[in-house]
């Protein structure tokens, strides 16, 4: 596979097969320690493709589940498909109430998100927080795609961590470099979004993504109308209180 964003980004970096092996360590480590109870919550972008390869790749007993807004580019949505036929596994798919999507947006408009914090956030709490909620009930841990590389906020990421319900949290690519996931994606064929052939290293919901120009922060295309310190969903944030639904820390 050879795409605008492999020749941008693949590169291998010193101790890549190290920083890999470490990943698919905690991986195992994760099947194993929670048997029938673990979830890869994949948004679909380059890291979690990379996650789901190893885990396909290795036969792990970890579940992969999605989350379907309602507001994802189709090119987001067509890669659940790929990633079912490619490795003959099936994705759960989470999507929000229906009533309270209708509600939220008679009350607050289509475009609330750009009104205030509060609004974008409300509608993260119905469209994404509340969907994982139900994607992590039965489950004692996820698997995420965080890197401490991905902005100032994930600086400090950790392999691995409690979350606000005390399930585990793994993050086995919390060390890689974007190099390193375009490297792996380029060596193993893993699929992945034709957006990020257009300058999307971070992919979302389609109102709240947009395309970054070169020198700019790979969550620079995210929420870019607000400030730094607001720029997560609630799905990884370490205090529950800034989530507007109290459930785990973060995806996306
Ligand atoms: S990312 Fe944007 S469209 Fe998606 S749930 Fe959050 S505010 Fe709504």
């Amino acid at each position: 596979m050879s795409g605008a964003a492999i020749a941008l980004y693949a590169r291998e970096t010193a101790d890549v097969a190290a920083r890999q092996a470490r990943a698919l360590a905690l991986l195992q480590r994760a099947a194993a320690g929670h048997t029938g109870r673990v979830v890869q919550a994949t948004s679909l972008g380059a890291e979690d493709m990379v996650i789901t390869d190893l885990i396909a790749r290795h036969a792990l007993p970890i579940a992969i589940g999605t989350l379907d807004t309602g507001m994802l580019h189709a090119e987001t949505l067509s890669l659940i498909r790929i990633l079912e036929t490619r490795y003959g596994l099936e994705v759960e798919i989470y999507r929000p109430v229906a009533e309270s999507v209708v509600r939220f947006v008679r009350a607050n408009g289509k475009g609330a998100m750009y009104e205030s914090i509060d609004l974008r956030k409300g509608c993260c709490a119905i469209r994404k927080l509340e969907p994982l909620s139900r994607m992590l009930e039965r489950r004692s841990a996820w698997v995420t795609g965080m890197r401490r590389e991905q902005s100032a906020n994930r600086g400090a990421v950790p392999f691995s961590e409690l979350d606000d319900r005390r399930r585990t949290k793994f993050n086995p690519l919390a060390d890689w470099s974007w190099a390193d996931v375009w490297h792996y994606i380029e060596t193993y064929d893993v699929p992945y979004n034709p957006l990020h052939d257009q300058f999307h290293p971070s992919i979302g919901c389609a109102p709240c993504t947009r395309a970054i120009a070169a020198g700019e922060d790979f969550r620079a295309g995210r929420w870019w109308w607000e400030n730094e310190h607001a720029k997560e969903c609630g799905l990884h944030a370490e205090d529950p209180a800034t989530a507007h639904v109290s459930t785990t820390g973060t995806h996306a």
